[in-house]
C-alpha cells in the first residue's frame, strides 16, 4: 500500500508583504498561517505523514507550533532552500524511507483555507492518473501585459495547490530540470508537464486563494470571522 506524505512549504521569506514576519508566521486570529492548512492536512483521514519545509532560522518557531497544536502527524522539519523549486527538491530528498510509488502532496502553506474535499480529489485522481494539478477557472477578463490584447479567458486556469504526484514521477522532474538548469519554477506541475506526462486537473476552490499581500490577509480575517 502507498503512502499518502504532505509536504508543506513554509520555506519563503513574504517579500511582498513588507512585513519583517515571514507570512506563514502571521497571526491570524490567534493562530499562525502555517497552522490551518497543517490542521486540515492532519485532520484528514487517509494523509499518513507530513513533513514541513522551513528555513533555518524559523526552525524553533515550526517545532513551537507543531507541538502547541498537538499536529502529531508532522514527522519532521526538512530545511527549505532559496526559491520554492529548491525547498520542495530538499523536501523530496529529506523524506525518509519513501517508496517510489508513495503520493506527494505538496502545498502552499499560504493557501491557509485549503479543503478537506481538495485532498479527497488529488488522493483520489494521483491513484490513478500519477500527477494531479488543484486549478480553478478564471472569472476576470485577460489582456496581455504588453499590447493589450485581450486572452481568451476560456482557454486559460488558475493553478492552485496541492499538487500531487507518486513519489518517482516528482523526484524525476525535478532532476530533469535541474539537468536543465531551470531552478525558479513556480509550480511543481510546471516541471512534470515538461516530462509530456498527462497531469489531471482537479477543481480547487476560489478561498483556497494564496495569501500574498496585506489586502489578501484583510479577506482571509473576513472570511474566518465568518
Ligand atoms: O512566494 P510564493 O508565494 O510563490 O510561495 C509559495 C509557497 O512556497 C509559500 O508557502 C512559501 O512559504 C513557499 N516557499 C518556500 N521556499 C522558498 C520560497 C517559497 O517554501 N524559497
Amino acid at each position: 500500500m502507498s503512502k499518502n506524505i504532505a509536504l508543506i512549504l513554509a520555506a519563503g521569506i513574504g517579500s511582498r508583504m513588507n512585513n519583517d514576519t515571514p507570512k506563514q508566521f502571521m497571526l491570524i486570529d490567534g493562530k499562525p498561517l502555517l497552522f490551518y492548512s497543517l490542521s486540515t492536512f492532519n485532520n484528514h483521514d487517509q494523509i499518513d505523514e507530513i513533513y514541513v519545509v522551513t528555513n533555518i532560522e524559523n526552525l524553533s518557531t515550526v517545532r513551537g507550533i507543531i507541538r502547541d497544536n498537538n499536529l502529531k502527524k508532522v514527522r519532521d522539519i526538512i530545511i527549505g532552500g532559496k526559491t520554492r523549486q529548491e525547498s520542495v527538491y530538499n523536501g523530496l530528498k529529506g523524506i525518509p524511507n519513501v517508496s517510489l510509488e508513495d503520493i506527494i502532496l505538496i502545498h502552499d502553506s499560504a493557501r491557509p483555507l485549503v479543503t478537506k474535499e481538495i485532498i479527497d480529489r488529488n488522493i483520489d485522481a494521483c491513484l490513478t492518473y500519477n500527477a494531479v494539478n488543484t486549478v480553478i477557472p478564471v472569472t476576470d477578463s485577460l489582456i496581455e501585459s504588453e499590447g493589450n490584447e485581450s486572452v481568451d479567458r476560456n482557454k486559460v486556469l488558475a493553478v492552485q495547490t496541492p499538487q500531487t504526484f507518486r513519489y518517482d514521477l516528482i523526484l524525476k522532474a525535478h532532476e530533469e530540470a535541474l539537468k536543465e538548469n531551470i531552478t525558479n519554477a513556480g509550480d511543481d506541475a510546471s516541471l512534470v508537464s515538461r516530462l509530456n506526462v498527462n497531469i489531471k486537473q482537479v477543481q480547487g476552490n476560489k478561498l483556497n486563494f494564496k495569501v500574498t499581500t496585506m489586502e489578501d490577509l484583510i479577506i482571509l480575517k473576513a472570511i474566518l470571522e465568518r
